[in-house]
Order: C-alpha cells, then structure tokens, then sequence
C-alpha cells in the first residue's frame, strides 16, 4: 500500500510502498479515504516530542471504512462501517489512572501517529476499543478534524466548568471549533489573536465573540476562564492577567514554548492553571453526540495524500485557510 512515511524528525516524509497491514486480536484493518492533519503532526515531524516510532506512520485524525475484521473484535464494528481512529489508541486498563477513569494518562497508553502507525496510507489497524461511531450528518472530509482538533478541545473546554465569560488565545482549528460549541452554550466568547491580526478577530466577531483582540490586549471584562490553544508560553501569564478570581487557565496542547514567569499576586485568589493530555474515550462519545446537534461546522483544504508535506509546510507557515485534510483515493 501507499503511505508517507517520516524516517526522522526534520526531514520530508517520503511516499513509501509498504505491506498492507493485518489486524491482530482485537483490532480493525481500516481503508483508509481522510486524515486530517492535526499540529501534533508538526510537533512530531520537527522533533519536538520525544521518542516517536520510527520509522513512523503519521495521522491520528483517521476516518475510513473497516475492511477486515481480527479474532476477539468482540467488537461495536462490522465490515463495511465508517469509522474514526483518534489519537489514544490504546491503554493498559490496569494502571492507577484507568482504573480512576482517567485512562487519557496511562501510564502505557500508545498513540496513533505518534507511537504506533497512524493514517497517512491506505491502510492502518486500530483496536477497535478505541475506534468511534461518526455522526452522518458529516461526510469523511468533514468529519476528520472533529477527531483530534474536536475532541481534545472539548475535554480543554469541559476543564473550563461553568465558565460565562470565556477566552480563547489562538484561533487556529481546535478554537474554532470550540467557539462553535460556547456559543451553542451561551457562554460570552473573547478571542486574542496575533497583535494587529484584524482578519481573524473580525471573522471571531463574525461568529459570535463578544470581544476580539490581541493577545497583548486586555478584555473588556475579566474571564472566568481560558483556553491557551497556541503553543506560546508567555500566553499563559498574559491570560491569567485577564481571569477573575478564582478562574482556570488551561493549556489545551501538546507542547509549548517556555512559560515566562510572574508575579504570585497574577496567581493568588486561587486562580489556577492546568493542561489537558490526549482524551478518553468518554470524551469522544460526548463530542461526537454534541457535534451535530450544535452543528459544528469545520473548513477543511484537502490535499492528496501525496502531497502530505505541502499540507505540513503550509500549516507551519500559517498559509491554510481551514484544517488540511489528506483524501486517500483508490
Ligand atoms: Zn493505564
Ligand atoms: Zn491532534
């Protein structure tokens, strides 16, 4: 079968023939048709996480149609369903965290595109545990940056609590998203881009932001909460600067520059700062039952797979204008 393949960290992924996988006990053997590119894939192809499979299949936003099933799949799938592989793609349900439904921190866990293969080929296996029902209401296109940018800011979102005031630094794919759903929600929306950045604040005006600015503005009205979605350190004290006593900041990605220091008084008055790792799957049955009932709406460029490292290059030069999905045809 087709499939990039990245060798090492900061180097192209090369389009490969590699053999077809088979499932084994438990898993799906999956035909791959969409794979949305996550910024994770970035952080992975420019080394910075540590200790990925390699060489490595990328993709963890994974949709396509189960072509074969392993022995034990005591499984919700059959042949020829639709399904989503999302980025944990397997735990030890044994670990102090699983048993304390919190298996997105196992100690064990593997994750898809990262530290087993994931869906940048025509072909990939899951365990079908951890693969999902997609709603029909989304096509494959559609529904493939749900997978990732959806899912891992709904559990950012969900840490916010009851949040009314809510503000969101970034407004890349996972905000965009999670706008959608604070605003389904009632909650007040505050959107920091860029410094000068006027086209995406107007678009987050355009969608329901009560206030938009840059991320060295204060808002008009302290926040009760705030998701960090961009991976820019001093974000975190800028946005703990603009909470209310007693609000949360939370970090909803993978990896982040330095955080600068600051002041306790920033913290004092049990503010608080935390950071969301990987998902369960309780999330994922949560999301994708919201989902089409807000309804979420993704933009999407696609690319075929072959073009996998212009999709990566345009992400990292900002140059997308919707989340990259890689379309994998016959
Ligand atoms: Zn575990
Ligand atoms: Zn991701």
């Amino acid at each position: 079968m087709r499939a990039m393949v990245l060798d090492k960290p900061k180097q192209p992924l090369r389009l490969r023939d590699v053999p077809k996988p088979k499932p084994g006990g438990g898993q799906l053997l999956v035909r791959v048709s969409a794979c949305a590119v996550c910024r994770t894939d970035l952080h992975v192809v420019d080394g910075e996480l540590p200790n990925p499979k390699l060489p490595l299949i990328l993709g963890h936003q994974i949709v396509g149609r189960v072509e074969d099933i392993g022995e034990e799949a005591n499984s919700k799938f059959q042949i020829g369903d639709r399904v989503g592989i999302p980025w944990l793609g397997w735990t030890d349900g044994e670990c102090v965290y699983c048993r304390s439904n919190r298996e997105n921190l196992c100690d064990r866990a593997r994750f898809t595109g990262y530290t087993i293969e994931g869906g940048y080929a025509e072909f990939t296996v899951a365990d079908a545990r951890f693969c999902f029902h997609l709603p029909d209401r989304y096509n494959d296109v559609e529904v493939a940056p749900l997978l990732c940018a959806g899912l891992i800011g709904y559990r950012s979102y969900r840490k916010t609590g009851g949040a009314r005031r809510l503000g969101l630094y970034g407004f890349g794919n996972a905000a965009h998203l999670i706008a959608q759903i604070a605003l389904y929600e009632g909650r007040d929306l505050f959107v920091f881009t860029r410094p000068g950045d006027t086209t995406t604040q107007q678009a987050a005006k355009k969608l329901g932001a009560v206030w938009a600015g840059g991320s060295d503005e204060m808002p008009s009205e302290k926040l009760d909460a705030a998701i960090v979605f961009a991976s820019v350190g001093p974000l975190v004290p800028a946005a703990l600067r603009a909470l209310a006593k007693g609000g949360v900041v939370v970090c909803g990605g993978i990896h982040m520059t330095n955080i600068p220091s600051f002041p306790y008084a920033d913290l004092w008055e049990e503010r608080v700062i935390t950071s969301v790792a990987n998902l369960t799957r309780r999330d994922g049955e949560e999301f994708f039952d919201l989902a089409p009932r807000v309804p979420v709406q993704t933009k999407t460029e696609t690319f075929p797979l072959e073009q996998a490292n212009t999709a990566l290059d345009r992400f990292r030069a900002g140059e997308l204008t919707g989340t990259a999905v890689l379309t994998i045809g016959e």
